[in-house]
Order: C-alpha cells, then structure tokens, then sequence
C-alpha cells in the first residue's frame, strides 16, 4: 500500500492529509509535525486569540478526534531532520526512518529573528505559535509599553491588540511608511493613520538596534520607552531540509505550477513553496493563510497524479481595532503605476484599486463585502478598464 508522508503539520499539511482521503486515496498518511499541537490557524494569533475574544478550541484545523477517524498517522512533536532521496524515506529527530511514495513538503516558514545586545531578553518576543500568543496575552494584561518591531501585518495587528490592553504602542520601522513592501505608500499610509488614530507612534526609517529593561534604542539613538519588544520583522521558508536533499531551493522550494519538485515524489505547498504561477508569469512564495489553505489540497491532488494547475490570485485579509479588509494581487512597489479608489474613504469604507496600464493588478476591499471575487475576476481578466467606471460605485465591478 503506497505511503504519502506530510513534513509539517499546520494548515497545508492538514488540509493536504484532508483531500488525500475526501480524492478516495486509502494507503498511509503520516503527518510528522514538529509542534506538539494538533494543526491550527495562525491568523487568530494576532487578532481574536490575541485579544482574548476567541477560544483555544477555535483555532484548530480538525477537531481532536479527525485524525484517527480518518486514519492519519499524526505524529506530533516530531521534527524532520533529514530526506534521503536515494531510499525514499525522511529521518526524524529521534533517528527514526520513515518510508515515502510521495512526500509533501509543508514546512512553512519561521518568524526572522533580531541579533542586538539585549535581543536575547525574555522581553524580547515574537509571534508565530500558540505559545507565543499566549505569552503576549498574559504580557499585554499587564498594561507594558509596548514596543513593535516593524509595520508588517504582524507588526500592525500586534499594535492593535496591545492597544486594546490600554498599553502604550510605539512601531519602529526602517521603510519610509507602514506595510510599504507589502502595499505601497498610498495605502500604507492609510494604516499608519488609522493606528495614529488609536494614539499609536510611529518612528519611520528607524530600526531596534539595542533593549534594556525598559528602553528600546533605535538606529538613530533615540531611546523609546518599553518594558516589552514584539519583533515582527518577517518570516523565512523553512527550505533547509530540501536544500541538504539537493532539491533547488531560492527563498523556497521551487516547484512547477503543480507543486512539483524537479524530483518526481517530493511536493511543496504552503508557505515554504516558491511555486510558478502561470497567471503572475513567474515564481512567488505566498505567506498567507488563503495559499496553504488551498495549496495543500492541490498539492495533495498532485501528489495523487490529477492534473493541476495551480494559479489562485493571492488573498490576504486582516482585522485591526474596527477595519477589516481583503486583498486581492500582490500591489508591491514597482508593480502599479497608479491607484483608484471607489467608495468613500474618509468614512473608512472604500475599494483600492492598484492598476499597471489602466489594468486592475490587485485590489483590496476595506469595510466592504461581497466584492473580493469581483476583484479577483477582473485581476484574473487582465484587461484595460475604464478609471471612472471603476471609480462609480453605482456600476457593479463585473461590468467597469
Ligand atoms: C500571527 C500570524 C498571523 C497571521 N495572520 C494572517 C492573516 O490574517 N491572513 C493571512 O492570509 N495570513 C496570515 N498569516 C499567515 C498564515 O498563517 C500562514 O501563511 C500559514 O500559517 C502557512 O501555513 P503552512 O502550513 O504553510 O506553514 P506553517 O503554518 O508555518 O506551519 C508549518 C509547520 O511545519 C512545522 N515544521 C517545520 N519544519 C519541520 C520539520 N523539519 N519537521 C516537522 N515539522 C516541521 C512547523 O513547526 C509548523 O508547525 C499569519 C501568520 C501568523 C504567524
């Protein structure tokens, strides 16, 4: 009976393991995670978990029980040390040898981490786990200054979230603006001031570069108050495992637009994955929940030699104080000549719009709903529209 092995158990590889039974695939599934917990989502992390609205039990990508009802060999606190190519079998911390067919690489990817003196300090934390979010949440009940290192979505919904202790917040970042990598000056600049609005500081072109109890000094001397430091600086794939198998490996494991590695067994999916995408023309590593959400289930679909090609329009959302928003594309500096907005954005309720050559390259619907489809139907397009038809709220996007 053929055996697929799945490196990495959160929401690619648990979502992978689902298709694989829902496709009818009835041989051995061993899902090796190097957590102890059950698969879960980390959006909650930073936003209802956080904030204590949501419970534990919320997070979780099955419950308990899903697992030995659906005959996945769930191996928890087992990390993957080693794949040797030439037997089909992957090597686990505890020197254990488990043998492939296939094997789906769902690895992820881990929070970058700072090397300053005083980086090492217990009040120097980052957010990736369930432990992490709950050593913030007890820290933040305690009223800290707050100190966040980068004005990313992790950054920026950690802000949030300390805000609604009541703790003093201030964000240092090296770009010029908030989220600038990931939207641009103009919308960027719309979460800086909502988070201004909420007595957030900002210190722009400025990085952590030292903590004492108490102090955070920033790259320019400065000394900002904070008994705590989150560092949200960003993550990087955890692609060394495949880069020691000698699978080619570049900011991730490269794959084909079928989640393929260049060896025939050996997928990728998830955050770990640099996969081709034939709608964008090239290779993109997507970070978010949507992408491991469905890229473990196409991966799954690969691994069980359907026909797949996978080119979703990259989705993104997040929640912070009263905005919530999605993304559609991915609208980084240099990929738009222009943005449009329909709506009304004094009252916090519009649609963005990032064009390149009068055509839509990604749009991102804050406070409104129902639209993300449309968005992605007319990035998908890729054709000119017209700027005040996109502008008109009263002509439905399917018809600009
Ligand atoms: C706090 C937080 C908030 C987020 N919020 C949003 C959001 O609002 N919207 C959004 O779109 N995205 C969000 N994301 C991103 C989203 O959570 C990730 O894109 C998603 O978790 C990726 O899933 P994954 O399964 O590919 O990898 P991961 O979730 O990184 O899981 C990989 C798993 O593999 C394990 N592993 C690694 N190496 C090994 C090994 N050698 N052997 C065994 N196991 C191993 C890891 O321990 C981990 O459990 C957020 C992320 C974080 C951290």
């Amino acid at each position: 009976m053929p055996t697929i092995v799945i490196a990495g158990a959160s929401l690619a590889g648990a979502k992978a393991a689902e298709t694989l039974r829902e496709e009818g695939f009835d041989g051995q599934i061993v899902l090796l995670g190097a957590e102890t917990e059950r698969p879960y989502e980390r959006p909650p992390l930073s936003k209802g978990y956080l904030l204590g609205n949501d419970e534990r039990d919320s997070v979780y990508v099955h419950p308990a029980g899903w697992y030995a009802e659906h005959d996945v060999d769930l191996r928890l606190g087992v990390t993957v040390t080693g794949i040797d190519r030439a037997t089909s079998a992957v090597v686990t911390a505890d020197d254990s040898i488990v043998p492939y067919d296939r094997l789906l690489l769902a690895t992820g990817a881990s929070p970058r981490r700072l090397s300053f003196p005083g980086s090492d300090r217990d009040e120097v934390l980052y957010l990736r786990t369930t432990a992490d979010s709950d050593r913030l949440r007890a820290a933040f009940q305690a009223g800290p200054r707050v100190a966040v290192a980068g004005a990313g979505w992790i950054g920026l919904e950690t802000a949030a979230a300390a805000r609604s202790y009541g703790c003093p917040v201030t964000v240092l970042e090296p770009q010029p603006g908030a989220l600038h990598e990931q939207l641009g000056p103009e919308l960027g600049a719309t979460f800086a001031d909502l988070h201004r609005s909420h007595d957030v500081q900002f210190r722009f072109g400025e990085r952590a570069a030292e903590f004492r109890p108490g102090l955070v000094i920033t790259s320019a001397g400065a000394e900002v108050p904070a008994d705590l430091l989150v560092v949200g600086i960003g993550a990087a794939p955890n692609d060394q495992l495949a880069a020691a198998a000698g699978l080619e490996v570049e900011n991730g494991v490269l794959t084909d637009e079928a989640l393929r590695t260049a060896d025939p067994s050996i997928f990728a999916a998830g955050d770990v994955a640099n996969s081709y995408h034939p709608l964008l023309g090239r290779r993109v590593r997507v970070e978010h929940w949507a992408n491991a959400l469905n890229g473990g289930p196409a991966a799954a679909r690969s691994m069980l030699g359907q026909p797949v090609v996978y080119d979703p329009v990259p989705y993104f959302y997040s929640d912070q104080y009263d905005l919530g928003m999605e993304c559609a594309g991915l609208p980084t500096p240099g990929s738009y000549d222009e943005v449009a907005y329909r709506g009304d954005r004094a009252a916090g309720e519009f649609i963005a719009f990032w064009l390149a050559g009068h055509k839509v390259v990604a749009g991102m619907n804050v406070n409104v709903w129902d639209v993300n489809d449309d968005i992605q139907s007319l990035i998908r397009s890729a054709r000119p529209v017209d700027l005040s038809r996109l502008a008109n709220p009263d002509i439905p996007l399917p018809e600009v």
